[in-house]
This record gives C-alpha cells, sequence and structure tokens, in this order.
C-alpha cells in the first residue's frame, strides 16, 4: 500500500505525516490490519529494537477530587466503587514502587487524585521521591500531581523528578465536552512547566471517549507540536458510576490502528500503551507490543490490570524483551542531555488519565462497526459492552493486600 510504504520512509526520517495522511491510518480496512501493524512496527523497531520499557503505578492519593473530568473515576461526583484514600506516606509509596520495580520496571510513576498540588503537597512528593530514590538505584520516577503553579515543577526536579507527566486527553476542539473545571490550555501551560524546568515531559490521549477519528489526529499532532519524550495511549475504561459509563465505542483493531497511528506521527517518542489495554485489545493485546515501545505492569489507578506475571510471560512470547534499567529508553538525538529519560529541544506534550504516568482517568479505547461476523454464537460482539473485563483495585496502595507486580 503506497500509504503506509510513504509512512514508513518518513518515520524512518522522524518526519510527521500529513493529517490526511494520518487519518488515512486510521481509516483502513480490517483486511489491511495487519499490513498497517508491520508498517508501524518497522517503524518502532527501527527506533526502539525489540525493547519494551516496563513503568509502575503507585496511586500515592486515590478519589475525592474536586474536577470534573467525565472519563475518571475519581471525580467529583463518581459513584464508581473505588479505593479512595489520602497521601501514602512516604515509606508505603517506597514499598508499593519497590513491588514494580523488582517486577522488572524501570519507571515508577506517582500519581495523586486533584486539581493541582499545594505547595504542603509538593513538601510530601518530594520526600517521597528522595525516600523512594535512596532505597531503589537508578529509578525513574515521574509525578503525575495535576496542574502546576509556578515554581513547582522545578521543586520536584530539585528532589528528583525525572519526568512529569500531565496529558491532553482530547482534542481542543472537544475538551470542554468532557471537563469543564479547566481548560485544555491549562493542562498545555502545565506540560510546558515541567518541560522548561528540565522534567521529560510525558502528555498523551484517551480514546474511546465518543470522539471521531478526526478528534484522535487533533490531539495526536498536538501532542507532536508539544514534543513530549512518552506519550501514554489510554483507552478509555467506561467505569460504572461516571458519565461515560455506557462509551463502549472501541474494538480491538481500532485501539491497534490508533496506536499505529501515534507511532507514525510520534516515531522517535516512547508510546506507552496505557489503561485500557487489557479491556479493549484484549486476545490482540501482543500485537500492541509492534506499535508501541513501552506499558504499564501489573495495575493501573483504580482498576486492576492482568497479572504482572502475565505481562511479562507476553512480551516474552511475543519475541520482545524488557528494557533494563542500564539502557536509554530513547534514541541517542532525543536522550543527549536528558535528565534520565531522554530530553531535547523542543518541548513536549502531557494530563491527568488513569493509566499511569500518563494519566489521571483509567482510560480504554473508541469504536465502531463491528467485525463479527461468521455466525459463531458464542463469539461476543466486537464492541459490546465488556464490563466483565473491569475490575476495581482492591490490592496494593490503600489495602492490606500486596500490590500486583
Ligand atoms: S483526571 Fe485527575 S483532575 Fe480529573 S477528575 Fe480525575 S483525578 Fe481529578
Amino acid at each position: 500500500m503506497d500509504l503506509l510504504n510513504t509512512l514508513v520512509d518518513k518515520g524512518l526520517r522522524r518526519e510527521p505525516p500529513t493529517r490526511d495522511e494520518a487519518l488515512a491510518v486510521l481509516a483502513t480496512s480490517d483486511d489491511d490490519l495487519l499490513d498497517v501493524v508491520a508498517a508501524a512496527g518497522r517503524v518502532r523497531r527501527h527506533w526502539f529494537g525489540r525493547r519494551v520499557k516496563l513503568n509502575y503505578l503507585v496511586n500515592l492519593k486515590s478519589g475525592l477530587c474536586p474536577e470534573d473530568c467525565s472519563y475518571c473515576s475519581q471525580r467529583l461526583g463518581s459513584t464508581a466503587g473505588i479505593l479512595k484514600y489520602t497521601w501514602l506516606k512516604p515509606g508505603e509509596a517506597s514499598e508499593a514502587a519497590a513491588a514494580g520495580l523488582a517486577g522488572g520496571a524501570k519507571r515508577v510513576c506517582l500519581v495523586a487524585s486533584g486539581r493541582g498540588p499545594t505547595d504542603r503537597d509538593v513538601d510530601r512528593v518530594s520526600e517521597t521521591i528522595r525516600t523512594i530514590k535512596e532505597r531503589n538505584e537508578g529509578v525513574e520516577v515521574c509525578a503525575c500531581l495535576g496542574l502546576l503553579s509556578d515554581g513547582q515543577a522545578e521543586r520536584l526536579r530539585a528532589a528528583g523528578a525525572d519526568a512529569y507527566n500531565h496529558n491532553l486527553n482530547t482534542s481542543e476542539s472537544t475538551y470542554g465536552d468532557i471537563t469543564t473545571t479547566h481548560t485544555y490550555a491549562d493542562r498545555v501551560d502545565t506540560v510546558r512547566k515541567a518541560h522548561a524546568a528540565g522534567l521529560s515531559p510525558c502528555s498523551g490521549l484517551i480514546a474511546g471517549m465518543g470522539e471521531s477519528d478526526a478528534d484522535l489526529v487533533d490531539v495526536v499532532l498536538a501532542l507532536r507540536e508539544l514534543d513530549p519524550d512518552s506519550v501514554p495511549v489510554n483507552f478509555l475504561i467506561p467505569f460504572e458510576g461516571t458519565p461515560l459509563a455506557k462509551e463502549w465505542n472501541l474494538t480491538p483493531q481500532h485501539c491497534l490502528r490508533i496506536l499505529a497511528m501515534v507511532r507514525f506521527v510520534c516515531p522517535d517518542v516512547e508510546v506507552r500503551v496505557s489503561g485500557g489495554r487489557e479491556v479493549h485489545l484484549r486476545s490482540l493485546q501482543p500485537l500492541a507490543l509492534h506499535l508501541a515501545n513501552s506499558l504499564f505492569l501489573g495495575d493501573y489507578l483504580t482498576s486492576e490490570g492482568q497479572a504482572g506475571k502475565a505481562d511479562l510471560e507476553m512480551i516474552a512470547d511475543a519475541g520482545f524483551v524488557v528494557e533494563g534499567a542500564d539502557e536509554v529508553t530513547l534514541p541517542e538525538h532525543r536522550a543527549a542531555g536528558a535528565a534520565g529519560c531522554g530530553a531535547h529541544e523542543e518541548p513536549g506534550c502531557g494530563a491527568h488519565a488513569e493509566a499511569g504516568c500518563g494519566a489521571h482517568a483509567e482510560a480504554g479505547c473508541g469504536g465502531h462497526e463491528d467485525a463479527g461476523g461468521c455466525g459463531s454464537a458464542a463469539a461476543p460482539q466486537v464492541n459490546e459492552a465488556r464490563t466483565d473485563l473491569v475490575a476495581v483495585r482492591r490490592r496494593g496502595p490503600g489495602t492490606d493486600l500486596a500490590p500486583n507486580a
């Protein structure tokens, strides 16, 4: 297919696709799916080989948020039965982080619900970062605390944070439909603050919130302009008790097309398949490894992921390898001068959307026609509600049970 040959050539040159080319990737048919994955996989392997970076989420403070992000189980008015607790102590957070690192993660993502941190909160998180770094040599720490005020990014950097996550989540034109208590511009501002302070910017999206393919392309092109080092791609997890509970729009095939499009637009950036991976990709998860070079090990903020051991087995079975602590994630031209994870010349992307350090909003993916067919009565509709796959996190931080790692 000419389109795919063109996009591979551009990806190897770090040249962005046009908007129409990115849209065309999302419009490809299921007949072409493996060709799309193979093409984007060439770009992924060129910049990242067969390495998979593992990240581990620690939810420092869960629920009770005054913001109204529609996708989020921790939002104002959410009746989702999630764990609710206030700040973990540094020792508790460090213990959870150690479990993830022992499981193979190299980055720990410290996430807290809320609009943004107070200066007292920045003090608490700084102490937690110092504790984790003292106890775990070489660990990368990313903070995800919401909107930052002036000077807070610098304080987090001074405490040892390597990265900051704040997702754009969706296109500027639809942002007001999913959140009213802050703006898209607020989010862009925080990503820029983090980058200016020397933190590696992490910013991504949530697919499956009822947006169009054009919205998806717009947010990914906006992310490319912000130039983050990592882009988490979340697929909406439609939590019962949130306004988007009925948004079961995604199919595994479309999730792969979305990941491929992100890879073509951000060829040399860490693309992280994030929240909603298990719920929406389901048995096609291993194909996502040909597109994304990073994922979250184990559980998410308020929902459970598959067992950490299953993540490791999937990576090995698909012929990929877990990235070691001594390996640099980003290609040399991006990593030079980086603060641990990969710095660069221009600013990057960001958000709060449960998935990891790429978010506050346990996200999922978005839909279209079904691929059903074949008349098998047992085969589920590909984009039907799969509430059976959504499990509220009941282990790890905030409980007496060991974390999943
Ligand atoms: S995404 Fe973050 S800011 Fe928005 S409701 Fe959830 S916890 Fe609050």
